[in-house]
């Protein structure tokens, strides 16, 4: 926008009306000429969002202007809660790290709030107590930890994260999908998962 008496970009908006388009009123800072410019806003654009949670996952959209840039990992607010971008699906159907809001077809995420859910199974001489707990996302199950559940308490001694499987040090609850426990008869444990629990209880072979 420049002013039509001396091209001076430079101006002080006045006055400014309309929602598809705006009717701006400038003073030009230059030369002080009063002016009216008619701009177009850009509309925001709907981007399906599918969010996973645990098994499931939920539909929905959200909206963003097409300049906007999202990338992975970018944390986004979707009614009350708060997800994470892990993919991003453009118009050419390719998954990309980066992109321009009006070149996006789907966006993926995951639910930030929402605690993870591990799997727990302990092995009682043959038959596999096998449970669920729900705890926060950064909580660390370590190798050799003592835990109380219900009336059990057992040993880490494995655990199955999302890319594989250890028998030493620790992993976070949002890439762990199992640990693995031996009955202990020590009464003192780091902590209990007996209130994490979230199914009821399943014994397995
Ligand atoms: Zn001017």
């Amino acid at each position: 926008m420049k002013c039509p008496s001396c091209g001076s970009p430079q101006h002080q908006v006045l006055k400014s009306k309309g929602n598809q388009t705006q009717e701006l009123l400038l003073k030009c800072e230059s030369c002080g000429n009063v002016y009216r410019e008619i701009v177009e806003k850009p509309q925001p654009l709907e981007i399906r969002i599918i969010i996973s949670k645990f098994e499931e996952s939920e539909k929905g959209w959200v909206s963003f202007y097409p300049d906007e840039i999202l990338r992975l990992d970018d944390v986004l607010e979707v009614g009350n809660e708060r997800v994470r971008i892990t993919s991003l699906e453009n118009k050419r159907t390719a998954r990309v790290t980066e992109s321009l809001v009006q070149d996006l077809v789907t966006i993926w995420a995951s639910s930030v709030d929402i605690p993870a859910r591990v799997g727990v199974s302990v092995d009682l001489h043959g038959i596999v107590l096998s449970r669920k707990v729900e705890v926060d996302r950064d909580f660390a199950f370590t190798v050799g930890d003592v835990v109380k559940m219900d009336r059990t308490i057992f040993r880490i001694k494995a655990i199955k994260t999302l890319e594989r499987r250890m028998r030493r040090g620790f992993a976070y609850a949002n890439v762990t999908k199992r640990v693995y426990g031996i009955p202990v008869s020590e009464k003192r444990c780091n902590y209990d998962l007996t209130a994490k629990l979230v199914e009821t209880s399943k014994v397995v072979e």
